[in-house]
């Protein structure tokens, strides 16, 4: 526990401002839930959290532990502003995870503190400090490797593909075993040190193996479960130390990411179980064809001039922005396109698919820092009635999201992902470089058909491009 040098007026204060916290973090979760509103939701929670350590100041009093939390407060303030004004958009998921991965680590250690304090070696353990510190311990340690891993997997570090071998689950289960078996030992009262560290030292090698297996295209939702884990595990040590705010917020955490990872897994119609259990090493084996190949039906290649005149004479024109949209910054060209073709009577919506890019919201962040109005971005299941009546869908480096496999081919990896239906636009253009695959490694039959036609080159050359050439028109 922090050295609390305050009277109990002080104390019921502290209440107050954690329940404030509370509040502002819960409203703040609300309001993100929209990108209309995600930006007051953002400043909310950061409120909440100036409140909450304001609030942990007072109790740490100008003790000395109050001068070692504001070194560490300002170092990873300074290394958070870092971070979020060097990072790329592409590389949000890996910045996720090592946040949450540093989380999950935190946790741990701060429980290991708590319970080598209460002099294990001399007298028992209470029963509830136990329980949730060695859990703590477990959860996370668990989130602090598996989430490196993750990052390791994601920057490619290491390779993304499903790492396997024989027996892995049989290995994970005595791990697993051994874990269980400590956390008994530890709240009876038996060997209660090398049973905790035993707990410990079990739950950072599963956090590994657990990790490996996985391949890239999971990476994202596995994050989004780890976010959960280390929400638990936030909110254990809440309880281990009798703090209100860290079990609040933990809560918070830990619910968000298993919604998260639930709604993920929706998208990509994966089950849970299957994303926890399941073919996490399997999902990836299938191969891209080689590239420069779809198969047997042939690939027709525009022009910028031809393409530029079939926007411009469109009555609809559906945007559908994916991955390559992020990798070539093209966000700003998409929307001077935009203002070029509504200057000509055209009607531009954008589709958004919940799984384009590389983490949930990827396309609305990125379209509404190059202010799209969000009364253009439509949702899956908004827009896909639209595509017939649409007289061009124009595909921004967005592949398996667009891909009428997932609708019909059994073997397809993403077979049942809901899609966006731009096959049934009168005519389709796709922005990409070449004949590569997406993410999932599969080709897109999108392509052949005769209603497509494929622009090559990076999306932000091309766009700029169609942008001359439509005002040219
Ligand atoms: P994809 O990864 O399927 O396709 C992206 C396409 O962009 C590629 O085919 C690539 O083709 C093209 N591309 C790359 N760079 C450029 C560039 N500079 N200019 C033009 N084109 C470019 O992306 P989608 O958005 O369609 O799908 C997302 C995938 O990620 C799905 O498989 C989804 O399941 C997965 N995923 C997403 C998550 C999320 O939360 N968003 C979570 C988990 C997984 P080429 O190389 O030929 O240019």
């Amino acid at each position: 526990m922090p050295e609390t040098a305050t009277g109990s007026s002080t104390q019921l204060w502290i209440d107050v401002a954690y329940l404030v916290t509370g509040v502002c973090f819960i409203m703040g979760l609300r309001y993100m839930s929209s990108p209309k509103t995600a930006r007051l939701g953002n400043t909310i929670s950061i409120g909440g959290m100036a409140i909450a350590l304001l609030a942990t100041a007072i109790l740490l009093d100008w003790s000395r532990a109050f001068w070692i939390a504001l070194v560490g407060v300002g170092a990873g303030a300074a290394l958070g502003i870092y971070a979020a004004r060097s990072v790329k958009m592409t590389a949000m998921p890996q910045m996720v995870a090592i946040y949450n991965g540093c989380g999950g680590g935190a946790a741990a250690m701060v429980a290991t503190a708590e319970f080598l304090k209460s002099n294990p070696q001399t007298s028992p353990v209470p029963f509830d400090l136990a329980i949730t510190s060695v859990l703590t311990a477990i959860i996370g340690s668990i989130s602090f490797t598996g989430s490196i891993i993750a990052f390791l997997k994601l920057q490619e570090v290491m390779s993304g593909r499903p790492i396997v071998y024989p027996g892995q689950q049989v290995v994970n289960g005595l791990l697993a075993l051994v874990a269980v078996a400590s956390v008994v030992l530890v709240t009876i009262g038996i060997d209660t040190v090398p049973a905790f560290f035993a707990a410990l030292a079990s739950a950072l090698v599963l956090g590994v193996l657990f990790v490996l297996p996985i391949g890239g295209a999971d990476m994202p939702v596995i994050i989004s479960l780890l976010n959960s884990f280390t929400g638990l595990a936030a909110a254990l040590t809440g309880f281990a130390l009798g703090n209100n705010v860290l079990i609040i917020s933990g809560a918070l955490v830990g619910a968000s990411g298993t919604l998260l990872t639930l709604m993920m897994g929706k998208a990509m119609n994966r089950s849970v179980a299957n994303v926890l259990f399941g073919a996490f090493g399997t999902l990836q084996t299938t191969e891209a064809g080689p590239a420069g190949s779809t198969g047997s039906g042939t690939v027709r290649e525009s022009s910028v001039d031809d393409v530029a005149t079939m926007l411009a004479y469109a009555r609809q024109v559906i945007i559908v922005p994916g991955y390559g949209m992020a990798v070539a910054q093209a966000q700003h060209s998409v929307r001077e396109l935009a203002d070029q073709l509504e200057k000509k009577g055209v009607v531009v919506k954008y589709a958004i698919h919940p799984v384009a890019g590389r983490m949930p919201g990827h396309m609305n962040v990125l379209l509404a820092e190059a202010n799209v109005p969000y009364e253009a971005l439509f949702d899956m299941d908004d827009i896909n009635p639209e595509f017939p009546n649409t007289d061009v869908a124009l595909v921004i480096g967005a592949n398996d999201v667009t891909n009428p496999d997932a609708r019909t081919v059994k073997s397809s990896p993403i077979y049942g992902m809901p899609i966006l239906d731009v096959d049934k636009a009168k005519q389709v253009v796709v922005l990409k470089r070449s004949m590569k695959p997406g993410f999932a490694g599969i080709d897109n039959p999108l392509y052949e058909l005769p209603n497509t036609s494929m622009l090559f080159g990076d999306a932000k050359a091309s766009i700029d491009k169609l942008v001359g050439a439509v005002k040219a028109l």
